[in-house]
């Protein structure tokens, strides 16, 4: 098999008439696609449950998008039955075999990439833009991860000592668990179990409830690549009933998690707890942030301010990578803030089925209750200087939101409120700029604005963050090029789509033979 070097997918431009024209017919095609039933995909066979989780628009809720087998214990047994089996002989799979699954599972998305992008803007809100991206990303990881698991296949040579032969290789650990969030529904979901398939384990894939629509087309692809029966499980189900049950089951090997701080640390306690298995669950852990940007004296405010809303704001600051701290020196703090507000007050909110809105809503009720909350702490902690109001009664939109005076301690500039709320500080110099960044528990993503050749090298070596971005906006980090994963309470540093990234999913067996 030939395989050319990896290359990140382009973003489409629908700016473009002919793609803003497909984009435009794909909506409507996959509109009337609308309350369809899915469901679960265990040991390659489709299989129905009693109760169903009910998905639906958040720009507007009273749109069914589709129903999706609500897994509960039984079926869940069955697919930890079915991974098992299909285990014994994946796991001896040639990599170069499970890598081509994966090219294909790839091909695929690129050819659905329109209808993917659409679900995403009907199901969770997402503009096309970011939709695409995250259908890009998704490809992306495949593209990645087969290449990495073929080069993993290859161990690596020791030192050598005389009469012995010295090797080192890769094996993989089992059937585990992938448990992904709502805010990257394709992307994150299909990395994550890319990369276990890739490594050579087997899979049971819960995906976020809101978005298990879109959950449910990845694993039509996964089931069109015609992977081995039982390779890759799809097992949606509620993540408190379900979830806490897969997370203690003796037959799980090991966890692949993304979400909130809250779940990853309950996740972490429970799969800590022996239950009958013998090994130590695998725990890989990628969770919140509380990210800032720190703008001194120096820096272009135009350009800071521009990244400074598209990193706050996009998919309605809905990233992990979200900026939601500006950190400014005290110098030009007033006109970036100006500048960051005239910016923000020019974004469409509405629904993004229509390409004009730049800003969909919040992706449940759930969610839009906690940020308003969040806003009305705000009021009491900063001065609410732009939005700050939810949009209409019917969809879940809510304003880009700005508070100014925010103290570094305050709630809203250490708790993670996952919505359009930015918190701007004011540091007197760049010193207690740098100790503001550092002063929450979470350690994600960040960056600086600065011309200061001396300032870059102290942000380089001082801002405590997984990713850090210098001059630019802090989203968007790309497969194979940032790899990706947080310090902290942000999680246990995973850094997907990088190199070190697989040997998560593997063990290393040393072997020395005398000859
Ligand atoms: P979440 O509420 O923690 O849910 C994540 C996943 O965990 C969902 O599939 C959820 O299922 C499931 N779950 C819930 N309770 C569970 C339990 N007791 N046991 C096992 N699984 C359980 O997070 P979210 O709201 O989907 O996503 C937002 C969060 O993800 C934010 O904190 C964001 O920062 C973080 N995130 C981090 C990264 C990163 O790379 N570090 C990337 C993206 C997002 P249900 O949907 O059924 O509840
Ligand atoms: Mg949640």
């Amino acid at each position: 098999m030939k395989i050319e070097k990896f290359k990140n997918m382009e973003v489409l431009d629908f700016k473009s008439p002919a793609s803003k024209s497909r984009m435009e017919e794909t909506l409507k095609s996959v509109k009337k696609e609308f309350g369809k039933t899915y469901k679960a995909f265990i040991g390659g066979k489709w299989i129905d449950t009693k109760d169903k989780i009910t998905s639906i628009n958040p720009s507007n809720p009273s749109e069914v998008v589709g129903y999706v087998a609500s897994c509960t214990k039984s079926e869940a047994d069955m697919a930890f039955d079915a991974a098992w089996k299909a285990f014994e002989s994946w796991k001896n799979t040639k990599a170069t075999e499970r890598a081509s699954y994966l090219f294909k599972v790839a091909k695929l998305m690129e050819e659905k990439r329109y209808e993917l992008d659409s679900w995403m803007v009907y199901e969770v809100g997402k503009n096309w833009t970011e939709a695409d991206g995250d259908v890009a990303e998704a490809i992306d990881a495949l593209n990645y991860y087969a290449r990495e698991a073929i080069r993993y296949a290859r161990g690596y040579k020791p030192y050598q000592i005389p009469g012995e032969r010295n090797e080192v290789k890769y094996i993989p650990l089992g059937a585990g668990v992938v448990i992904p969030p709502w805010n990257f529904p394709v992307a994150i979901l299909t990395a994550m179990t890319a990369a276990a398939i890739a490594s050579g384990n087997t899979v049971l894939l819960k995906p976020a409830s809101i978005t298990s629509v879109i959950g449910a087309k990845v694993a039509e692809i996964f089931c069109e690549a015609g992977l081995p029966d039982g390779v890759f499980n799809f097992v949606p189900g509620s993540g408190s009933k379900l979830g806490d049950y897969l997370v203690e089951n003796p037959k799980t090997r090991f966890i692949a998690f993304t979400g909130s701080k809250e779940v990853g640390l309950r996740i972490n306690e429970l799969a800590a707890k022996p239950n009958g298995q013998k090994w130590i669950k695998r725990v890989i852990l990628e969770m919140g942030g509380k990210d800032a940007i720190v703008v001194d004296e120096t820096a272009d405010l135009d350009a800071a301010a521009e990244g400074i809303v598209v990193s706050a704001f996009g998919n309605q600051g809905q990233k992990c990578s979200a900026c939601s701290r500006v950190i400014a020196v005290d110098s030009i703090y007033d006109e970036l803030l100006k500048k960051v507000i005239d910016r923000s007050k020019k974004i469409k909110v509405g629904d993004p089925s229509n390409f004009e809105n730049w800003m969909g809503p919040v992706s449940s009720d759930e969610a839009m209750n906690k940020i308003m909350k969040y806003i009305e702490i705000g009021k009491n902690e900063g001065k609410l200087v732009l939005g700050g109001k939810r949009i209409g009664n019917t969809g879940f939109f809510i304003e880009p939101t700005i508070f100014s005076e925010v103290k570094g301690s305050a709630r809203i500039a250490q708790e993670e409120i996952f919505g359009p709320v930015l918190a701007f500080i004011r540091a007197k110099d760049f010193d207690e700029a740098v100790q503001i960044f550092n002063g929450t528990e979470y350690g994600l993503t960040g960056g600086a604005y600065t011309k200061r050749k001396d300032r870059i090298k102290r942000v380089k070596d001082e801002f405590h963050v997984g990713n850090l971005y210098i001059n630019r906006k802090i989203t968007g980090a790309l497969i194979g090029v940032q790899p990706f994963g947080g310090f902290n309470m942000s999680g246990t540093d995973s850094k997907a789509g990088g190199r070190d990234y697989l040997l998560l999913f593997l063990q290393a067996k040393s072997i020395a033979e005398r000859i």
